[in-house]
């Protein structure tokens, strides 16, 4: 399960981020997930219940951020998002000739410890 390793390596980044900040629990963690990441928000709050039970984030609440795709067109030099997962085209004059600019990302943006 791809949501489940992801987890895994979020949890490990936060556990170590909150024993070198000198604490031993964590309260909350935010992500912020670009919708091209391939990551399902849901599939995420799934794994991430059933995973952080015996870690020191066993209280901590997951808050996900999703990011919009996004791009910038070099034919109509114009920055745009789109609602799909992908860029066909340009939504403004139709081109193909563009670059992705988020929507992959996939990090912790906050984390909050006790
Ligand atoms: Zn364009």
């Amino acid at each position: 399960m791809h949501e489940a390793s992801i987890v895994g390596s979020l949890l490990d980044i936060a556990v170590k981020e909150c024993r070198e900040r000198g604490f031993n629990k964590i309260a909350s963690i935010s992500v912020r997930v670009g919708k091209a990441s391939g990551v399902m928000p849901e599939a995420l709050l799934f794994a991430f219940d059933a995973m952080k039970a015996e870690t020191i984030a066993a209280g901590a609440s997951l808050a996900i951020e999703e990011v919009p795709v996004s791009g910038y067109c070099d034919a109509c030099r114009a920055d745009f998002t789109v609602e799909e997962e992908f860029i066909l085209s340009c939504p403004y004059c139709g081109g193909s000739s563009f670059r992705a600019q988020s929507g992959r990302e996939l990090d912790i943006i906050e984390l909050e410890v006790d």
